[in-house]
This record gives C-alpha cells, sequence and structure tokens, in this order.
C-alpha cells in the first residue's frame, strides 16, 4: 500500500475541485487532488455544454418549420448523425480540451487517480492501493443522475444526461422522465430535432418557478408544443423486440403503455458524498446534510472538512460550483478561523424556449413579506417583431422600499433580462434606481421597465396600498 501524507486532499477535479486546487496550490505544494473518472469536468463533458450545443442544432431546426411565418419558407432536415458528431467535435475540441489544458499542467504529484473513500478519520482510501493521510478534506465531488429501480429490466435501453451525449445517433422515438432542468432542456431540444418525444414527470408543476401562476403559464406554454403528462409515476417497465416499454399511472388513476426506443431519466440527482463512507470520517454521517454545511464558508460542522459545488444541496449551476470551490479553499487554507463569504444572489436560467429565470428571492421564498408584484406578459414591440411573445415576467419588490428582491420569467431570451435584474438586486437597487437608466426602443429591455412600472402603479410610493404576499396568493 503507497501512503501519500499532505496538509489537504481535494476529492473531485470538476469546477468545484479544480478551483479549491488553484487557489490552494498558490499557497502551498502540501496537497493532492483526486479524481476519479475521466478528467474535463462535467460542465463541458455532460452538462451545460454539450446540452447547449444540442439545444442550439435544434433551435435550427425550429427554425425551418417557424420561418415561413415571416414569408420565408424553408425546407431541410435533420441529420441526427451530424447533429451529435458536431456537438462532440465541438464540445471535445474546445471545451474539453481547454480543461485538459489545465490538468495537464499540474505537477503529477498533486494528481491522484482512482476513487476516494474515507477509512478512518484524516485517511482516505483512493482506489484499492493508495492511501491517503490529510488534515483538511474538500469534497467537490460532484452528482451523479438518479435512476429509479423501475427502469432496471430496460437498462440497455435508458440513457442519463452522463450517456446521451455519446450516441452515434438520434434515436426515433424517447420517453423523458422528469420534468426539471436537465428533462425539459434535452426534451424540447429532441423534439424539435424530430424526435418522437414524450415527457413524463411526478408532481404535475414545473417546479423551477414558485409562483403558481408561473408555474401553470409554464406547463400550459411548454404543453402547446411537447406532449407531456405532468403528474403520475412510472410503475413498470420492460423490453420486448418493438423496443422499451413503460406503464405510466396518471394521478386521477387511469394507466396506460407506451412503447419508445430510448428512455431518458432525468428525474433528480444524488450528491456523491454518500459514497465517500462519511461513517468513518469521524463526523456524525447526519451532520453532512446540508444544514451544516454553512454557504458562508462550506464547512461541515466544526470539522476540517468542506464540501463545495453539485456535491451539497445548494443551487447545483456552474457558478455556484465554481465560488464554492473557492470558498471552501480560502477557508480550508484558514482553518479553523472562519473566512465568510458574501454569497451572490441565486441565477438559474433553463434554456428551454421560452426559457425560464429564477432570480433573487423566489415568490415562495418571500411568503410572510410585504411585497409588490410587477406582472406583465413577456411582450414588448420588440417580441412582437420576433414573434416571439410567450410567457410572463413577474419582479417582487419590497412593498415598503422598493427594493428589488427577485424575479420569475418566463419568456423568450429571458436569460438577458435575468442578468440585469441579477445585478440590481445585487447592487440592492430600487424599482425607480433602474427606472433611471435610458431604455432604447425597441429592445426586450423595454419590458423590464414595463414590468417596474407596473409595480409602482401597484405599491403607490410603496408605503401605502400594498398588496401583501397573502392577498397575492389568493389572486394567484
Ligand atoms: C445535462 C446538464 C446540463 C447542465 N447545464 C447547466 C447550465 O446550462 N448552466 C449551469 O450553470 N449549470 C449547468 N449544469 C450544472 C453544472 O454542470 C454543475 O453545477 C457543475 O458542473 C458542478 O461542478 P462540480 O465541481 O460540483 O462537480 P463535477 O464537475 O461533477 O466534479 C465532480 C468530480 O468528482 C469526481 N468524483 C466523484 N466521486 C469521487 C470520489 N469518490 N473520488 C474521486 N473523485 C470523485 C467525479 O468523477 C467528478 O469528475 C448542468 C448539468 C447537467 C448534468
Amino acid at each position: 500500500m503507497k501512503t501519500i501524507n499532505v496538509e489537504y486532499a481535494i476529492i473531485g477535479a470538476g469546477t468545484s475541485g479544480l478551483g479549491a486546487y488553484s487557489k490552494i496550490s498558490r499557497k502551498t505544494d502540501s496537497l493532492v487532488m483526486i479524481q476519479d473518472g475521466p478528467y474535463g469536468t462535467t460542465c463541458a463533458r455532460v452538462g451545460c455544454m454539450p446540452s447547449k450545443l444540442l439545444i442550439t442544432a435544434a433551435d435550427y431546426a425550429h427554425h425551418l418549420y417557424t420561418s415561413e411565418f415571416f414569408g420565408v419558407p424553408a425546407s431541410g432536415r435533420v441529420d441526427g448523425r451530424k447533429v451529435l458528431e458536431r456537438l462532440r467535435r465541438e464540445r471535445d475540441q474546445r471545451f474539453v480540451a481547454n480543461n485538459l489544458r489545465y490538468v495537464n499542467k499540474i505537477p503529477a504529484h498533486h494528481k491522484l487517480e482512482g476513487r476516494a473513500r474515507f477509512i478512518a478519520p484524516g485517511q482516505l482510501r483512493v482506489g484499492e492501493s493508495v492511501e491517503v493521510n490529510a488534515k483538511k478534506f474538500i469534497l467537490a465531488c460532484g452528482s451523479r443522475p438518479a435512476v429509479s429501480e423501475v427502469f432496471e429490466p430496460v437498462m440497455a435501453r435508458v440513457l442519463t444526461s452522463d450517456t446521451f451525449f455519446e450516441l452515434e445517433d438520434l434515436p426515433r422515438s424517447i420517453a423523458v422522465i422528469g420534468m426539471g432542468v436537465i428533462a425539459l432542456e434535452l426534451g424540447q431540444a429532441l423534439h424539435r430535432l424530430g424526435v418522437e418525444t414524450t415527457i413524463y414527470g411526478r408532481s404535475g408543476k414545473i417546479n423551477a418557478l414558485t409562483h403558481p401562476a408561473m408555474q401553470r403559464e409554464a406547463l400550459d406554454t411548454l404543453g402547446t408544443e411537447l406532449d407531456i403528462y405532468p403528474s403520475g409515476q412510472v410503475v413498470s417497465a420492460w423490453e420486448d423486440t418493438e423496443g422499451a416499454w413503460i406503464e405510466y399511472e396518471k394521478s386521477n388513476g387511469q394507466r396506460f403503455s407506451r412503447v419508445f426506443d430510448r428512455i431518458l431519466v432525468a428525474a433528480g440527482r444524488l450528491s456523491n458524498v454518500d459514497r465517500l463512507g462519511m461513517e468513518h470520517a469521524g463526523v456524525d454521517f447526519t451532520e453532512v446534510d446540508s444544514a451544516t454545511v454553512d454557504p458562508q464558508t462550506m464547512r461541515c460542522s466544526d470539522y476540517p472538512i468542506f464540501i463545495a459545488g453539485d456535491a451539497t444541496d445548494h443551487l447545483p449551476v456552474w457558478h455556484e460550483a465554481f465560488d464554492e470551490g473557492r470558498i471552501a479553499a480560502d477557508n480550508a487554507l484558514s482553518y479553523p478561523e472562519p473566512v465568510p463569504a458574501e454569497r451572490r444572489p441565486p441565477l438559474m436560467v433553463i434554456f428551454t424556449d421560452p426559457q425560464i429565470a429564477i432570480i433573487g428571492q423566489s415568490f415562495r421564498q418571500l411568503e410572510g413579506r410585504e411585497i409588490v408584484i410587477g406582472d406583465l406578459p413577456f411582450t414588448s414591440p420588440r417580441h412582437v417583431v420576433w414573434n416571439k411573445d410567450q410567457g410572463r415576467i413577474q419582479v417582487y419588490l419590497d412593498a415598503r422600499t422598493g427594493v428589488i428582491l427577485g424575479a420569475e420569467l418566463l419568456g423568450y431570451q429571458a436569460e438577458h433580462l435575468a442578468h440585469l435584474l441579477a445585478l440590481a438586486i445585487t447592487h440592492g437597487m430600487t424599482a425607480e434606481q433602474v427606472l433611471s437608466m435610458p431604455v432604447y426602443h425597441p429592445s426586450a429591455e423595454e419590458l423590464l421597465r414595463d414590468v417596474l412600472m407596473d409595480a409602482r402603479g401597484k405599491g403607490g410610493k410603496f408605503a401605502s396600498e400594498n398588496i401583501t404576499h397573502s392577498k397575492i396568493d389568493r389572486l394567484a
């Protein structure tokens, strides 16, 4: 057994692990970063980048069917092999290659390959033949797709986001299980690329949004284009010569079966912390719950163990993983002295069409607080020009001060208004302050101006005539 003694051990060489590495390696040579599986990060290999490459191909396919509206009839067909080849080429030669260039520059004695798990407090086993003794640990081990055992009989036809992008060609038909970010993004893209796609949800809601009216509008809008069964559950699955069958029970108890070439399971992810043998780490296992991971330091209870990125149950998005790796590193370096970080306001974008975005505090998080809601259809002269006027925007203001607290958006390229709102929220701006900026005509930003004016109209001077959260709830 080979033994390595270091001050710092980082588990995982993804976005958060590499962020932690870049900080710690500037201060000391006494560290090791352990990686199980291929380098390149989830984001570049099987996450953000390949999914956006697929969605862009789907956008082009969609233009073929929609351009006639503008007097520009188009014809063409989707070549699934070429779509996937191009996706992999861009992914591998640009995004993964960039990452590997960085990893290759890391000195060999800082890298260790194999699956790490705790065997005692302060001690890891990596694979079967290496032990690492460290004083401080950063668990940046990410998450993995959760696949329910109901799919076991059809595993040969089951895909997850980890395997989907390796397909040689697009399937003829696919069942997408889940109605979260990954399911909706990939499901709509596959539909637009000509794959017969059916989406099977569970809760009946698009939970990325929290205001009931926004949830309803998102489901109605996506449901006009996509074949969606929003609430129920898959009760059994089996395979025959026709393909993979799934039996689905709708929430009203009605059951039906359909057969597909493939099944894409995108119904949630599990933190890989559960595979680290935490029961041997000297930490009470129950303490590794999110409740005891302090978001300001990423520290797990009083131990010199830090958790960062998708391994936590905090917002599982790239920029948070990036920040958390660095926060964990700063706090590991200064341990036992904490260096609390100020976290950015939450921001999440779902790249469906129309896009979904949520910024700052959600409607649900504002429960009990006096707010004013600016609420408009997602349309402006510019959206009409684009023929993209579906959706809705809600902006939540503090009823007393007019400070923008949060927003939920469903609309064409909502990502851009979401970033403007994120800037305003980051700097604690009021609606009035945002309204003092110039807005060009005709632009999508006119919608932001209008929704803030809508809120101002409802809130008077943000001192009287306020609509409380509970009243809005009743209106929704
Ligand atoms: C399909 C998809 C689309 C996405 N789209 C977006 C998007 O558009 N925008 C966005 O912001 N976010 C998106 N995300 C989320 C984003 O990719 C993640 O938030 C981010 O990559 C998480 O980085 P991480 O460092 O926490 O984890 P990872 O990059 O997953 O790194 C963790 C690493 O740890 C390794 N590991 C695990 N266990 C062990 C062990 N025991 N020993 C050693 N190594 C181990 C893993 O192999 C992995 O390489 C998407 C994710 C997916 C799956």
